[in-house]
C-alpha cells in the first residue's frame, strides 16, 4: 500500500491526513487557519515522521497553478490576513523531498470524486462547494482544468431573483454567485444562519434560483456528465430537487439528454464523499502527483 499526505488547506481550518490508493483515509488531523508560519509549521510537525511518498494539497485560493512561473505554488490575492503572495508549496518542499500535487481545494474535490466518489469512473464533472464562500472545480476529457489561472466560477454574474433586494457579500462583485449564496448570504439576508431557518422557508426557493442558475451556465458550457453540489449550506438536502426543477426549467428541454431530461436527481447530485470529498481529494492530487514522478 503507498503511504500518501493530504492536505485539505481551507480558509477556516486545516485537514491533514494520511491515506493510501484505495482512497482509504487511515489517520487525520485538524487545526484552525491562523498566519501561514505557525499553520505551515503545524503541516511540517504533523508529516515529519509519517514517511509519506509524496503529497497533495486542496487549497483556498486564489492560487499561482502555472509550473512555468516564478509564484507557482504562491497563494495569491487573498484578503486571509499573511496569506497574500505566500509561497505556500514552497514553505513545504524545504521540508519533504517527495513529490507535491498542488491544486485549488475545488479541484482536488473534483478529482476524488471521479476516483471514488460521485463520479467515479466517468471523464467529466463539476464540483460546487457553497460554503464560507463558493468555488467550482471543473474536471473534463480525463484531466482538471487549469486555464490562464484557474477557474473561479464562484464570482460569475447571476441575474436576479425578482423578490431579493439583498445586495450580496461578495468584497469584489456584491451580488456575485457567491454574494447571493455563500453561507454568510442567509445571514445577511433573512437575519439569521442557514441552519436556523424552517426547511420550508423562501429562502432555500431564492436560493434554489441562484445555484440552479449557475449549474445552468456549467451544463451548457461544459456539458458535463455530472454536476456535485457540496459545501455546508448544501447540507439543506430539500435545495437538490428545487434545484433540480429550476435546472429543467432553464434549459426548457434543448438540452436532450436523457441523463438531464430523465434522471436530474441521478445527475446533479451531493459528494459521494461526503464531508471527505475535501481531504480525499487532496489524496487523489497527491496520488496523481506520484503517478507523473514515476512516470
Ligand atoms: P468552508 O466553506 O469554510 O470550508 P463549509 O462548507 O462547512 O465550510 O461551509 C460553512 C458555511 O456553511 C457557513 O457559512 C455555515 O453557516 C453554512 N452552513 C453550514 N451548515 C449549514 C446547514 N446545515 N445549513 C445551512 N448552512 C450551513
Ligand atoms: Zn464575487
Amino acid at each position: 500500500m503507498t503511504r500518501i499526505g493530504a492536505i485539505e488547506a481551507g480558509g477556516t481550518k486545516f485537514v491533514c491526513g494520511i491515506g493510501n490508493e484505495l482512497g482509504q483515509i487511515e489517520d487525520r488531523v485538524s487545526f484552525p487557519t491562523g498566519q501561514p508560519e505557525e499553520t505551515l509549521a503545524q503541516v511540517i510537525d504533523y508529516f515529519r515522521d509519517k514517511q509519506v511518498e509524496a503529497i497533495g494539497v486542496g487549497t483556498f485560493g486564489p492560487i499561482n497553478i502555472d509550473k512555468n512561473s516564478p509564484q507557482y505554488g504562491y497563494v495569491t490575492t487573498t484578503p486571509k490576513p499573511g496569506w497574500s503572495n505566500y509561497p505556500f508549496l514552497g514553505t513545504l518542499k524545504k521540508e519533504f523531498a517527495v513529490p507535491f500535487g498542488w491544486d485549488t481545494d475545488v479541484n482536488a474535490a473534483a478529482l476524488g470524486e471521479v476516483t471514488w466518489g460521485a463520479a467515479k469512473g466517468l471523464d467529466s464533472c463539476v464540483y460546487y462547494t457553497i460554503g464560507t464562500g463558493v468555488g467550482v472545480g471543473v474536471y473534463t476529457e480525463g484531466k482538471l482544468v487549469h486555464g490562464l489561472v484557474h477557474p473561479e466560477g464562484g464570482h460569475v454574474p447571476i441575474r436576479r431573483h425578482p423578490e431579493d433586494t439583498y445586495g450580496g457579500f461578495c468584497p469584489y462583485h456584491g451580488d456575485c454567485l457567491e454574494g447571493l449564496t455563500a453561507g454568510p448570504s442567509l445571514l445577511g439576508r433573512w437575519g439569521v444562519k442557514g441552519h436556523e431557518l424552517p426547511v420550508d422557508h423562501k429562502a432555500w426557493e431564492i436560493e434554489a434560483f441562484y445555484i440552479a442558475q449557475a449549474v445552468t451556465g456549467a451544463i451548457l458550457m461544459l456539458s458535463p456528465r455530472k454536476i456535485i453540489l457540496g459545501g455546508g449550506v448544501m447540507h439543506q438536502q430539500q435545495l437538490f430537487p428545487l434545484i433540480h426543477a429550476e435546472v429543467l426549467k432553464n434549459l426548457a428541454g434543448y438540452v436532450s439528454a436523457p441523463e438531464i431530461i430523465e434522471q436530474i436527481d441521478s445527475y446533479i447530485v451531493p459528494p459521494g464523499l461526503g464531508d471527505n470529498a475535501g481531504l480525499s481529494g487532496s489524496l487523489a492530487l497527491g496520488l496523481e502527483a506520484l503517478a507523473a514522478h514515476s512516470r
